[in-house]
């Protein structure tokens, strides 16, 4: 037992909204795996130089989607007086649209990798603690970056430079590390443009000494089961309690097909990795953890080389704003009453459980893994 706040999840005393919010209207988790279906597409004139945005036209538009060439570079057509209207717009459209210089600039991503880079930014899924509300602007559409072999140039010259595995003798045989999955899901996009799969070739081609890593709510591996990877990617799944992942967690893979996803990639020699994330104490958090455990020791391989990073739920006053917009049923606990002000140093603040509670999740989370996933190696704890 703990005597640890406990912090309920549930905003029960929420006003409920009349049945036909925009929640209520959202995908929820799915029961089997099932492709992002953009209703339409949107071609920038930049992006219709490079091959990537045909191919990805012509897969959609075999799907069913509206293919629309856009005149200029600008992205379009997504803005709507409501607010929900242009939500659900913007989810369901895919803008295919060429990275600018600044865009392909990699920049440093502490705790998980030495840098950050972006195939696209959005993501078609619908958390209702998406880590991406308030930190890209406007409606929230997914851009896919067809000029894909020009972001990749801007790699190598950074190898060696980062200050995470670059610098941290326990994981320096990760060389230089890149992350691919900041600002999207790439393993949503893959279908429909193969933007993972080639960036996971390019890797494989040792350009250096550079690795990928991405995490992903998504479980459609079949083309990167077969991509030479030559151990130079590591593929994390973003898993979390049942409840948690089913409540909060519309249009992605259902846990089971996350967790089945990381086995068969282990199997091809990938390198694996759990994010668990977002961390949440709800009712019988200790049980539901561990439950998570043993289900993902079941799926890998004897030997499977895995890492876990463990992050605990955390908003900030912008993205709870943007949640509850994007959210208004929701019933995810985001309430500045029961948690601790954390402040950055330019003072902006951020809202994480209290210390006593932390400490408690951590030491029972860290066992759980420890006896469960003994090979696992923990990279961070936030
Ligand atoms: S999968 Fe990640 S990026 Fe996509 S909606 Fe969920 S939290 Fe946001």
């Amino acid at each position: 037992m703990t005597d640890a706040p406990h912090i309920a999840p549930t905003r029960a005393d929420a006003p409920r909204e009349a049945p036909e919010t925009l929640e209520r209207r959202l995908p929820r988790q799915q029961t089997e795996e099932r492709p992002f279906r953009p209703r339409r597409v949107l071609l920038t004139r930049a992006a219709r130089d490079w091959p990537m945005a045909t191919r990805v036209a012509e897969r959609a538009a075999a799907m069913g989607a509206e293919i629309v060439e856009l005149k200029g570079d600008r992205i379009t057509g997504l803005k709507d007086g409501d607010p929900r209207a242009e939500y659900r717009r913007a989810k369901s459209t895919l803008a295919v649209t060429v990275a600018s210089d600044s865009k392909m600039r990699p920049e440093p991503i502490p705790p998980s990798a030495d840098w950050r880079f972006d195939l696209a930014t959005g993501c078609p899924a619908h958390c209702q603690y998406c880590y991406l509300a308030g930190s890209l602007k406007g409606p929230p559409v997914t851009r896919l970056f067809a000029n894909l072999p020009e972001i990749l140039d801007r790699l190598p010259p950074l190898e060696g430079q980062g200050r995470i595995t670059s610098t941290d003798a326990a994981r320096a045989a990760e060389g230089t590390t890149f992350e691919a999955s900041c600002y999207t899901d790439p393993l949503a996009l893959e279908p429909l443009s193969d933007c993972l799969s080639d960036t996971i070739a390019w890797f494989g081609q040792k350009h250096g000494d550079l690795s990928l890593r991405f995490t992903t709510k998504f479980a459609d591996t079949e083309s990167l089961e077969a991509t030479p990877h030559n151990g130079r990617t590591r593929i994390r799944f973003s898993v979390n309690a049942e409840e948690i992942a089913r409540r909060f967690e519309g249009g992605t893979a259902p846990l089971s097909a996350r967790l089945a996803a990381m086995g068969r990639l282990a199997r091809a020699g990938y390198k694996v990795g759990l994010t668990i994330a977002p961390i949440m104490p709800i009712d019988g958090w200790q049980d539901a953890y561990d439950r998570l455990f043993a289900q993902a020791a079941a799926e890998l391989p004897a030997g499977a080389d895995l890492t876990a990073e463990l992050i605990t739920h955390r908003f900030t006053p912008g993205s709870r704003e943007v949640l509850l917009v994007w959210y208004p049923a929701t019933g995810l606990e985001m309430d500045p009453e029961v948690r601790t002000v954390k402040r950055n140093k330019f003072g902006g603040r951020k809202y994480v459980y209290p210390a006593p509670l932390m400490k408690d999740m951590r030491q029972t989370l860290e066992a759980g893994i420890a006896r469960h996933l003994p090979g696992a190696r923990m990279l961070y704890w936030t």
